[in-house]
């Protein structure tokens, strides 16, 4: 039987990450699109090399892997570069994510993407789910987990789709405003619904 491709997405700071360990300890596998996202910037890969010609030296830490800051400083400036390095990065992460794709077991698997709506790759899902959680919810954990300024997590949220144009779109909502004890019930009944959908006849 074809594995189901579950979209899971949510603004940074939902709980992206932690419902998807949740769905793994059920046996359900997923893809990290964050992940695929730095792996296509390793050094080695053409992304690497095509980043480093364009921008020269100084985007690239002294042991040769992608100096983040950097590179973000640069794009933030300036839309024209951001454009340019969409253009390099986005075509590789989608050609990986699909390799990855392809390799996912199971009733159902999940795609795990903070930009699922906005880069279209909820076209690739049968369903999708989004964790919700209110504005400064989301803003509180992720100062606690990343250590970064209130204004540039600001920064990012805006540049994400609201919880609530995120909700609008999807088949399923987590609301993720409880404990990690709370999360994990919901998530374990989201599966046993899904499993039931995905398994009758
Ligand atoms: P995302 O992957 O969507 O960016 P994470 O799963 O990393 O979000 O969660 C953001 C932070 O909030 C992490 O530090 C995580 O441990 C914490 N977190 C997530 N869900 C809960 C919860 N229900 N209760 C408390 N902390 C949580």
């Amino acid at each position: 039987m074809k594995t189901t491709l579950i979209g899971l997405t949510g603004g940074i700071g939902s709980g992206k990450s932690t419902a998807a360990l949740l769905f793994a300890e059920l046996g359900i596998e997923f893809v990290d699109a964050d992940n695929v996202a730095r792996e296509v910037v390793e050094p080695g890969e053409n992304c690497l090399k095509q980043i480093h010609d364009h921008f020269g030296s100084h985007i690239l830490q002294s042991d040769g892997r992608l100096n983040r800051s950097a590179l973000r400083d640069v794009i933030f400036k300036n839309p024209n570069e951001r454009a340019w390095l969409e253009s390099i990065t986005h075509p590789a992460i989608r050609e990986r994510l699909l390799k990855h794709i392809e390799s996912l077991k199971g009733t159902y698997a999940l795609l795990v993407h903070p930009l699922l709506f906005e880069t279209s790759q909820h076209t690739l899902c049968q369903y999708t789910i989004a964790l919700n959680v209110p504005r400064s919810l989301q803003l509180d954990r992720v100062v606690a987990r990343d250590h970064n300024s209130k204004a540039q997590v600001e920064r990012i949220l805006d540049s994400q789709l609201s919880n609530e144009d995120r909700c609008s779109r999807v088949d399923f909502i987590l609301e993720n405003t409880g404990n990690s004890a709370d999360l994990s019930v919901k998530v374990g009944m989201l599966h046993n619904k899904l499993m039931t959908l995905l398994t009758r006849t």
